[in-house]
């Protein structure tokens, strides 16, 4: 297995065009536990971490810049982004360990296309999207079109994240994600669940967005859940109603976290708590951080 470690978007591209046994990686926190558990080294690992541009976090007049390959530690500790988005910092700081923070990106949490990657619903409820380096320059796609399935992605190949860019949230909104593990020790989601909820002066929710994560192939959108609440104030009626849309909405598996059953009861439950606390935070009434 040959190494690289380019310091410029250029010549990662050429590195994967020149073979297409390669891979890339940032912190190797999926990657490296997977070969060592037998699936195929390819024949070029190319490291993204040296390219500036992959690990600059950048807070611009109207969106953030946050660079594929940044450690997810850089955004937790950043507090002007955790102030305004403290869903999504949330979920970064919800990934393994300090240990595996300090190494673990968006770019591979997304691109692992694990149904139960923490940071991925609370990016696809703030509309974050994704900016993409090919052969013949850049593309730009909303990251909910990057995990196709479990472990694969519309990425084409020679393809790679450079950055994510996310629009600063308008007025009156707030945004959250909880996860629930079996166990207090590190864990990955049975059911993960993010929101973002914006509300009029009067308290009625004027947009909202949910997204669960562990309950089906790829993280899912809860429609039929927002449109119980646009228009709406948040009451234990629109709350319950987003309960039944969210278990309603999910397509999940029996395994050793959980039965089908569990998890659809969990995801109604989690939704519920999630749309709560995004919107206490848009109402600045929020008392509690919500990380579990
Ligand atoms: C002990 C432990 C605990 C963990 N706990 C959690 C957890 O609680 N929640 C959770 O969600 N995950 C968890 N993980 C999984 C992992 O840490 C995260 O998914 C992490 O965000 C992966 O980021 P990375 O930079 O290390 O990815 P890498 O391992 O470098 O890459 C992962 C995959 O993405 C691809 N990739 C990486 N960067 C890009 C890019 N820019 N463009 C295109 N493809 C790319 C790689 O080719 C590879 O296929 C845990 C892992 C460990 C070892």
């Amino acid at each position: 297995m040959d190494y690289l470690a380019p310091i410029t978007i250029e010549e990662a591209v050429g590195a994967l065009a020149s073979t297409s046994d390669s891979r890339v990686f940032a912190g190797a926190t999926d990657l490296i536990p997977q070969i060592r558990s037998g699936r195929p080294e390819p024949g070029l690992l190319v490291d993204l971490k040296r390219i500036d541009r992959l690990t600059a976090v950048t807070e611009g007049d109207t969106s953030w810049t946050i660079g594929a390959a940044a450690p997810t530690s850089g955004l937790t500790e950043n507090i002007a982004f955790s102030r305004q988005f403290p869903g999504l910092s949330e979920a970064a700081g919800l990934i393994g360990s300090d240990q595996i923070q300090n190494r673990s990106s968006l770019g591979g949490n997304l691109c692992n296309a694990s149904p139960a990657a923490d940071s991925v619903p609370a990016m696809i409820v703030n509309g974050a999207r994704a900016i993409i380096a090919t052969p013949d320059g850049t593309r730009t796609i909303t990251v909910d079109q990057v995990a196709t399935a479990p472990g694969h992605t519309s990425l084409e190949p020679g393809e790679f994240i450079v950055e994510f860019e996310v629009d600063k949230p308008p007025a009156r909104t707030g945004d959250a994600y909880l996860r629930m593990t079996p166990r207090t020790e590190m864990d990955i989601a049975v059911v993960g669940a993010g929101a973002r909820i914006t509300l009029d002066a009067d308290g009625n929710c004027t947009e909202a967005r949910i997204a669960l994560g562990a309950v089906a192939p790829t993280v899912r959108r809860v429609t039929d859940a927002e449109a119980a609440l646009i228009g709406h104030p948040i009451t234990d009626d629109t709350l319950s109603a987003v309960a039944a849309a969210a278990s309603a909405a999910c397509d999940p598996i029996d395994d050793k976290r959980g039965t089908i059953a569990y998890r659809k009861q969990v995801a109604g439950v989690l939704a519920k708590r999630v749309v709560k606390l995004a919107a206490e935070r848009a109402a600045g009434t929020a008392t509690e951080n919500g990380a579990h």
